[in-house]
């Protein structure tokens, strides 16, 4: 495996070097399509049967490849993303660029690289005619940056149906790969007084930022490290003229937590803050909501974690796993009950900023330990199942 995959580096970095040239933002459906087609010629090449959905409302580009249409359940389903958080433009100031150690350009690590993993993978299974031995479901969605909106049913459709699911998102530097995400969501608090003026009618007016500032210190009780659990207020106004009691404050907060049953604490919490005014006459809103589950490490993604320790140890890689507070689309599978392990793309950091870079060192031995693990689950099923 890992000489057939040493004859393709060249391959691999020209290929990154073409799909990262292309721009995809969230929303740039056009350039997504563009790395979807890239994908589809390359899948059905090796055999493999495509489709490209357009998801929601939005019409969101995501493909779909599959190893053995329509057999389900999956052996493994590739999940990744196609768009990035730059806008259209961004290529054309900074393209792809290497100095030979590393690679950059906007998405090269989150996540351009880590879909070639999944790509190179099937394509040195089938280099070794036994890639129809596995049912895999490849899932590469275009809307991930702006919370998968279209393509979460999509996904976690995919996810129900399949035995494990790989998430391409970079490996984190060291080869650590993500096993556990936080589960998060956004809250808006509005508090409602009364407006008069601040210095003859004081007793008039209901001040809107002091109740707004007696609600951010109960929501800061939700904070718990023990139990990982974070609310934080990131952003709050109110008030408009010095000499204005002010009429409305509004605060955003930001809530991630580890264990999924937490969710459930965060939402009464909220609901509960609406009705418990501090001061008399002052009414609360609030919106938002969870919008993601925590991926939480079950027994059998543990199981599935020192599989691919195993296969990293064969080819001399020390993996690790982690845990993150960043969500990804393998929180949404995850809360499938599906094993998932996040982290399996090329080595790299700095996402989202325009220092993004990955370590094309990685390259070969993360197709190889992707591939040496797909071997293994054919190798174990060959002897459960005898299909
Ligand atoms: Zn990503």
């Amino acid at each position: 495996m890992n000489d057939f995959m040493t004859s393709r580096y060249t391959d691999f970095v020209d290929d990154l070097e073409t799909i990262v040239n292309q721009d995809s933002s969230s929303g740039n459906a056009k350039g997504i399509a563009e790395v979807a087609r890239f994908f589809e010629r390359r899948f059905t090449a090796i055999g493999m049967t495509c489709e490209i959905i357009y998801a929601g409302q939005a019409g969101v580009p995501c493909l779909k490849a599959e190893t053995r249409p329509g057999q389900t359940p999956y052996d493994l389903m590739c999940l990744g993303h196609m768009d990035t958080v730059f806008p259209e433009g961004e290529v054309e100031k900074r393209p792809f660029s290497t100095d030979g150690t590393k690679g950059y350009g906007p998405g090269v690590c989150d996540m351009k690289g880590g879909l070639l993993v999944a790509l190179y993978t099937m394509e040195a299974l089938h280099h070794q005619g036994i890639l129809d031995k596995l049912s895999v479901c490849v899932t590469f969605n275009g809307d991930e940056e702006t919370g998968s909106n279209a393509s979460r049913e999509l996904i976690e459709a995919c996810a129900r149906q399949s035995r494990r699911v790989l998430v391409f998102e970079p490996c984190r530097p060291g080869y650590n790969m993500v096993l556990r995400r936080k589960g998060g969501g956004w809250f808006h608090v509005k508090a409602k007084g009364k407006a008069a003026h601040a210095g003859a009618d004081p007793e008039k007016g209901i001040n809107a930022v002091v109740e707004l500032a007696h609600q951010i210190t109960r929501i800061h009780t939700l904070n718990d490290s023990e139990k990982g659990t974070s609310a934080q207020v990131t952003v709050m106004h109110g008030g408009d003229k010095v000499n204005i009691i002010p009429e409305t404050a509004v605060a955003a907060v930001d809530v991630r937590f580890s264990k999924s049953e937490e969710a459930k604490t965060v939402e009464s919490f909220f609901k509960e803050l609406t009705r418990t005014p501090y001061l008399p006459g002052a009414e609360l809103e609030v919106s938002g909501r969870i919008d993601r589950p925590p991926m939480e490490c079950s027994p059998e993604a543990e199981l599935l974690f020192q599989q691919i320790r195993d296969c990293g140890k064969i080819i001399g890689m020390d993996a690790e796993g982690i845990s993150t507070g960043g969500c990804s689309d393998g929180n949404f599978t995850s809360a499938q009950g599906t094993p998932t392990i996040d982290g399996m793309g090329i080595v790299g950091a700095n996402a989202h900023r325009d220092d993004e870079y990955v370590e094309l060192e990685s390259i070969i031995p993360m197709v190889t330990l992707v591939a040496d693990l797909c071997k293994s689950f054919i190798d174990s099923s060959a002897g459960d199942t005898g299909s």
